[in-house]
């Protein structure tokens, strides 16, 4: 299979990103992290290798959020400008990026995703 990058970004456009490897996996998460931080009833995702993506604009924001059970923060990236939540990045899982599956140009273009939770 031909890898091509994978590319996305933002609903208002002020943050886009690429991706130059091909995903880990992709996966859809039930936990109440994943609901809350989306608002939705769960949170279609796949997993990279941080190194390689890279994120532009100026909006991109990014909070800390320490999860109470086994207390390691996770950091979602987000645009300050629209309010899209993009993914996040993991203390836990220090070379892993999360990307939220809906924010890719070509959603249909990332792995299936696996139901976990
Ligand atoms: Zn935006
Ligand atoms: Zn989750």
């Amino acid at each position: 299979m031909a890898l091509k990058n994978l590319t996305g970004g933002c609903l208002c456009g002020s943050v886009r990103y690429s991706i130059s490897e091909k995903p880990q996996r992709g996966y859809i998460c039930h936990c109440r992290f994943c609901q809350k931080q989306t608002g939705m009833g769960a949170r279609p995702a796949i997993t990279v290798d941080k190194a390689s993506v890279e994120i532009h604009g100026d909006s991109v924001g990014q909070y800390k959020h320490v999860i109470p059970d086994h207390g390691r923060a996770i950091f979602p990236t987000f645009c300050s400008k629209c309010g899209t939540s993009l993914g996040s990045t993991l203390e836990r899982f220090p070379d892993v990026q999360v990307i939220n599956i809906g924010t890719l140009d070509n959603p249909g273009s990332a792995a299936t995703p696996k139901v976990i939770d």
